[in-house]
């Protein structure tokens, strides 16, 4: 779960790190009396969840109150990358004069967390990780240690930071690293952690994504969940215990378990094409769940071909097949093809009563992707 900038800096600011001032507002009129209570030059900036909101326009300086009031008009409303932005953020314009990137994130491979650095942060801080990624210095973290002062002294070294910021810089990389273990979070990022025309450190932007996972065990950040920023097929898969990812390709998935998505995700691309969406259904597969994971599957214009690949151990296969035809039923039938695979307890009679529907049945996998990516292809070119 993302949050938002505002959300992520009040976090921040909980340990100790120094943010600007600032409010929410979501009517033009509402920025305009923020900024003239703040009494300075502000920055409104887009509350959406998503990065490179400053490349699209999301982010604006405004000198006077009327001015932030024109300049939030001009960005409540406005869609950046899909999202509609209904808040913005008010803050004390800061008079940045270097920006450095600072985030705590895990390195799956070295199974640690890793904070990271870079004098080169701002909003092309991926370019940088991509052309040159030696200017992003690391710190590997013990679990059990945690971030260590002398590990943030060489990130400070390693960036080439001023030594009369190294105290400053070492305490605000600790307050980051214990935000993020606090908040059970994946990613927690300052980009930029800005040094001002006063040589003060200032995090300027803020980001936390919080493992789902944890959620359970951290009400207070589950609370902080904006509905309205989801992807509305992604809040319907939460509602029915569904894990969805919407991506580009033809072929709607619809798997029970993770890997078997996963494979089934790779198979598609083996023939030629592509996976609109990673769907787990996880187990059983009751009329009601099959039902939302089609309507949330088929709400995708890009879906050509669903394919359902179910492995029935404990759910056999007949109630798994006649789940599929029930729901077929309950979302009013179907407009594009459905390719089934269907193995496990009962995978004759579940393919049998699927076959008997007109359904497109098959018993491997490779044969299910085949069938699926032949059928795409054919709905495409109708
Ligand atoms: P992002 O594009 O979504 O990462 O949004 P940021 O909050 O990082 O803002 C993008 C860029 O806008 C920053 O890298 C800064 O260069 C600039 N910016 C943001 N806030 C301020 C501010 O208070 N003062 C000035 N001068 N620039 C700012
Ligand atoms: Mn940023």
């Amino acid at each position: 779960m993302k949050l938002h900038e505002y959300q992520s800096k009040r976090i921040f600011a909980q340990y100790g790190i120094p943010i600007p001032r600032g409010e929410v507002a979501t009517t033009p009129t509402e920025a305009r009396e923020i900024a003239a209570r703040l009494g300075t030059r502000v920055v409104v900036k887009s509350q959406v969840l998503v990065g490179g909101r400053g490349k699209a326009g999301g982010v604006k300086l405004a000198a006077t109150p009327d001015e932030a009031e024109a300049v939030a008009d001009q960005i409540l409303g406005m869609n950046i990358k899909g999202l509609t932005v209904k808040k913005v953020l008010v803050d004390e314009a800061a008079d940045i004069r270097e920006e450095i990137y600072l985030g705590a994130t895990l390195d799956r491979a070295r199974r640690r967390v890793v904070v990271m650095a870079s004098a080169a942060g701002g909003m092309d801080i991926e370019e940088v990780a991509r052309q040159t990624p030696e200017k992003i210095i690391q710190a590997v973290v013990d679990p059990f240690l945690g971030l260590r002062e002398y590990q943030a002294r060489a990130l400070a070294f390693g960036i080439g930071l001023r030594r009369d910021l190294l105290r400053d810089f070492t305490a605000i990389a600790l307050s980051l690293y214990r935000a993020y273990v606090d908040c059970d979070a994946s990613l927690a990022e300052i980009n930029p952690l800005a040094i001002d025309a006063q040589g003060r450190l200032l995090a300027v932007d803020g980001k936390i994504v919080i493992d789902d996972n944890a959620l359970s065990r951290r009400p207070h950040l589950a609370d902080l969940r904006d509905e309205d920023e989801e992807v509305p097929a992604e809040r319907e898969a939460r509602r029915f215990g569904l894990s969805y990812v919407k991506l580009d390709g033809a072929i709607g998935c619809m798997v029970n378990g993770a890997g078997l998505a996963m494979a089934t995700m790779d198979i598609t691309k083996l023939y030629g094409s592509a996976p609109a969406n990673f769907l787990d259904i996880g187990g059983g597969a009751q009329a009601d769940k099959v039902a939302a994971a089609l309507r949330i599957i088929l709400a995708d214009p890009n879906v050509k071909v669903v394919l359902i690949n179910i492995f029935g151990g404990i759910t056999r296969c007949d109630e798994v097949a006649r789940g599929i035809l029930a729901a077929i039923d309950q979302i009013g039938g179907l407009k594009v093809p459905m390719v089934t695979r269907l193995v496990g307890t009962n995978e004759e009679e579940g393919r049998r009563i699927l076959a008997e529907a007109n359904l497109i049945t098959a018993t491997s996998l490779p044969e299910a992707a085949q069938k699926a990516v032949a059928a795409a292809g054919e709905e495409a070119r109708r």
